[in-house]
């Protein structure tokens, strides 16, 4: 059931939602933050975490073993440090299970998604008749792609957050305090914050560059844009997008913030440039590390809107 055309990508959101709904309906919740348990007793699912080391047996000190088993255990404990499958759902056994190394925001949006896996009709259909070995990798994207819609509705109650983030100011401090009141990773909470606002709007995700050895000469860009998300406004106005791999400049106040491995926030004004035509818009924005990465939320300045 892959979606290819604008309506078709908007009929299937509108179909996940009214499932991700009617769940919360089913277990009388209308105000956040979901709790993933209720969910989970609804559906008839246990929970436990999982580690890919879990695996090999425990490795007792001064015991020897083959080049082949070392190799393995090597193998699973880089599976380890780099999670790349965070969840899996046993449909045989009714269990959802999340990596052991997840923080508790990360394990909640998790559990939604598998509960998506779960309760989307024409997942448990495929999950059913064949594993994720046999599906297409085109397939399995769109199962991805569906799955983690299911867990924004879920996350969020659909348009409730949407109608609770019109009457917020744009800016660092109010996405924070919503990921108090939903329990939501900054994340997940700052890129809905963004899609749902009908002012322009963008999110700049960045990161230390993944082509960067281990040193670079100063004055090089340390960061580059790991994915931007611009509200329905913002893509109208600029008329273009961020690429990733957009290169921070060294100068600009993101890397010191990361340099600084500080949580505070801070203000400036920047100038954005969109491709694919280059146009560029003078924006106020605010910066803020959360260990992982640094956030640029950016808006037009009200002297470049005044200027139009
Ligand atoms: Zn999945």
């Amino acid at each position: 059931m892959a979606a290819t055309t604008a309506s078709e990508v908007r009929a299937q959101r509108a179909e996940i939602r009214s499932t991700a709904l009617a769940l919360l309906r089913e277990c009388g919740i209308s105000e956040p933050p979901v709790p993933t348990d209720t969910l989970l007793a609804a559906c008839k699912l246990d929970t436990e975490t999982f580690s890919y080391s879990d695996r090999m047996p425990p490795l007792r000190p001064g015991q020897r073993e083959s080049a082949k088993m070392a190799a393995r255990r090597e193998l699973l404990a880089h599976m380890d440090i780099d999670v790349k499958v965070r969840g899996i759902l046993d449909t045989q056994d009714h269990v959802v299970y999340t990596h052991n190394t997840l923080s508790p925001d990360q394990r909640r949006f998790c559990t939604f998604h598998e509960l998506g896996h779960f309760a989307l009709p024409w997942h448990r259909e495929l999950f059913y008749q064949c594993s994720e070995l046999d599906m297409s990798p085109e397939t399995l994207a769109t199962l991805e792609q569906d799955a983690n819609w299911f867990a924004i509705e879920c996350a969020f109650l659909g348009d409730r957050f949407e109608r609770e983030v019109a009457d917020y100011r744009i800016g660092i401090s109010t996405i924070r305090k919503l990921t108090k009141i939903y329990k939501t990773s900054f994340e997940a909470t700052a890129r809905h914050f963004v899609e749902s606002q009908t002012a322009p709007v963008a999110l700049l995700v960045a990161a230390p560059r993944p082509d960067l050895g281990s040193s670079i000469d100063a004055g090089q860009p340390l960061l580059a844009v790991r994915y931007a998300v611009a509200s329905p406004a913002m893509r109208r106005l600029s008329g273009g997008y961020i690429p990733t791999g957009t290169l921070i400049p060294w100068r600009h106040p993101a890397t010191e913030l990361y340099l600084s491995r500080s949580n505070r926030q801070i203000s400036a004004p920047d100038i954005l440039t969109f491709a694919s035509h280059s146009s560029q818009l003078a924006c106020e924005t605010e910066l803020y590390y959360n260990g992982y990465n640094v956030f640029i939320l950016a808006w037009p300045s009200r002297r470049w809107l005044r200027e139009c």
